[in-house]
C-alpha cells in the first residue's frame, strides 16, 4: 500500500507554507521576498512619484517664499540656502526620471529611497536648524518630519528600511543641532526632536500594521492564482492551465522551429485499483504517480498535468518523437520499480498506457490533442502498459518489453 504524505492540497505551495509559518517580523523566505518586493513596487510607483514630484514643488515654494518675504541680514547665508534647497530637490528629480525609464532602479528603490531620504534630512536639518540658530521669524522645520511620514508611507520601502531610515534622520537631526546650536538652546531644540519621535512610533505602528496586511493579501492573490492553475489532489497542473500551456508551447514551437511532443497517460485498470484498494488508496497512487511523472517535466517548457481522474499529459518542447519514445519507456520502467501491487493479479504491477504524438506541421491543438489520445487508445487495445504513438508518425503500437 501507498503511504503518501506529500502534495497535501496548497498548504504543500510555497505561498501556502509560508501563510502557514507566519511572518510577524515581515520577512518572507528570500525568493517570496524578492517576488513582494516586485509587487510592491509596482504597486508604489504612483505613489513613488507623486511624492518626488511633492518633494520638487513644496521645496520649490519654500525657496520662493525664502527668497521673496525672508530678509536675511546675512546674504552669505542665502546662498548657501539656495544651493541646499536645489540640492534638496536633485533626488526628487533623480528619482522622478529613473521610475520612468529604468527598470532594474525600480526594483533597488528599497535601498535607493532611504538612502535619499537620508541624504535629504541631513540638508533639511542643516537648513532648519541654521535657521533656529538665526533666530529668525520664518522657521518652517518642516524637514525630518514629513521625511519621517515619506519613509513610512509614501515610497514603498519596506518596514525595516523605513524604520532604519527614520532613526538615521532623527539621529541626523540631533547631531547636526549639536554642532550648530549653542549649548543653551538645545532644551528647545529637543521639543522638536521628541515631535519627531513621535512621528516616528506612530509611523512605524501604521506602517507595520500596513504591510502586514500587504504582505498577507499579497500571499493570498498568489495562491488564489495557484489554486486556480493547478489539481489539488496531484498538485501538478490541472487541464485548464495545460490547454493554455498547449496552445502557447504549439506557437513557440512553430516560431523558434523547435520539435514538440505530447504525451498522454492513463493508468491501468485504475477502477479495480479503487474497487479492491479503496478510494483513498486509489488517490494516493494518483499521488504517487503525478510525482513520477513531475519529474519527468525537467525543463522550464516543459509541463506535467492532471488532465483527468486518472489521466495525466506531458507536454515536452523541444522534445521530437524518438526522444518522446524514450522517455515513455523510461516511464513504464520508472512506475514498474515502484512496485505497486496490481488490484487483481498479486504477481502484477501496477502500469500505464501512454499514448504519444509529435507536432506536425499546421496542426492545431485539438489535433495533436487527439492524435494522443488516439494513440494512448491504440495502446490500451494493444494490451496496456506500453506506448503506441500517432499514425503516421512512426511506427506505432510498440511494447516495452
Ligand atoms: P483502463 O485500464 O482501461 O484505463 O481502465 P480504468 O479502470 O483505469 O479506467 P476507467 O476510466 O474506467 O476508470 C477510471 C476510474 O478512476 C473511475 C473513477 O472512479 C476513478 N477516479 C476518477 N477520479 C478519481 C479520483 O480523484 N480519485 C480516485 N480514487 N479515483 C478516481
Ligand atoms: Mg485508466
Ligand atoms: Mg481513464
Amino acid at each position: 500500500m501507498i503511504d503518501h504524505p506529500s502534495a497535501e492540497d496548497f498548504r504543500d505551495t510555497p505561498y501556502g507554507r509560508q501563510l502557514h509559518s507566519g511572518f510577524r517580523l515581515l520577512r518572507f523566505k528570500p525568493e517570496l521576498e524578492r517576488e513582494f518586493r516586485h509587487y510592491l513596487d509596482r504597486h508604489a510607483r504612483t505613489s513613488q512619484r507623486l511624492a518626488a514630484l511633492l518633494l520638487i514643488v513644496a521645496v520649490s515654494g519654500y525657496l520662493y517664499v525664502e527668497h521673496r518675504l525672508f530678509n536675511l541680514a546675512d546674504t552669505g547665508w542665502l546662498t548657501t540656502l539656495t544651493l541646499l534647497r536645489v540640492l534638496q530637490i536633485l533626488p526628487g528629480i533623480v528619482v522622478l526620471v529613473l521610475t520612468f525609464y529604468s527598470r532594474r532602479f525600480r526594483a533597488q528603490a528599497n535601498r535607493i529611497f532611504p538612502a535619499l531620504l537620508v541624504l535629504i534630512g541631513i540638508i533639511a536639518a542643516l537648513i532648519d536648524i541654521r535657521f533656529e540658530a538665526l533666530d529668525a521669524e520664518l522657521n518652517f522645520r518642516y524637514g525630518a518630519g514629513l521625511l519621517i511620514v515619506a519613509s513610512f508611507f509614501f515610497l514603498g520601502v519596506t518596514f525595516w528600511w523605513a524604520l532604519l531610515c527614520s532613526v538615521l534622520i532623527v539621529l541626523a537631526d540631533v547631531f547636526i543641532a549639536s554642532l550648530i546650536l549653542p549649548a543653551g538652546r538645545m532644551p528647545e531644540h529637543w521639543i522638536a526632536v521628541s515631535y519627531y519621535v513621535l512621528l516616528l512610533i506612530i509611523g512605524a505602528i501604521s506602517r507595520y500594521v500596513h504591510e502586514y496586511s500587504q504582505r498577507d493579501q499579497f500571499l493570498m492573490r498568489k495562491l488564489l492564482g495557484w489554486v486556480a492553475e493547478h489539481d489539488a489532489l496531484s498538485g501538478l497542473a490541472n487541464r485548464r492551465s495545460h490547454d493554455l500551456a498547449l496552445r502557447q508551447r504549439i506557437a513557440q514551437a512553430r516560431r523558434d522551429r523547435r520539435p514538440l511532443s505530447l504525451l498522454l497517460l492513463d493508468l491501468d485498470d485504475f477502477k479495480a485499483y479503487n474497487d479492491t484498494f479503496g478510494h483513498p488508496a486509489g488517490d494516493a497512487l494518483i499521488r504517487t504517480f503525478a510525482d513520477l511523472l513531475a519529474g519527468f517535466a525537467r525543463r522550464p517548457l516543459d509541463q506535467a498535468a492532471r488532465v483527468g481522474g486518472e489521466e495525466f499529459a506531458l507536454l515536452l518542447y523541444n522534445c521530437d518523437n524518438a526522444a518522446a519514445q524514450r522517455i515513455a519507456r523510461q516511464l513504464i520502467t520508472a512506475l514498474a520499480g515502484l512496485e505497486i501491487r496490481h488490484p487483481q493479479d498479486a504477481a502484477a504491477r501496477v502500469g500505464v498506457s501512454i499514448g504519444i504524438a509529435t507536432l506536425q506541421e499546421g496542426q492545431q491543438p485539438e489535433q495533436l490533442y487527439h492524435c494522443a489520445d488516439a494513440a494512448l487508445y491504440q495502446a490500451k487495445a494493444g494490451g496496456k502498459n506500453r506506448f503506441a504513438i500517432a499514425a503516421g508518425q512512426s511506427r506505432s503500437d510498440l511494447p516495452v518489453r
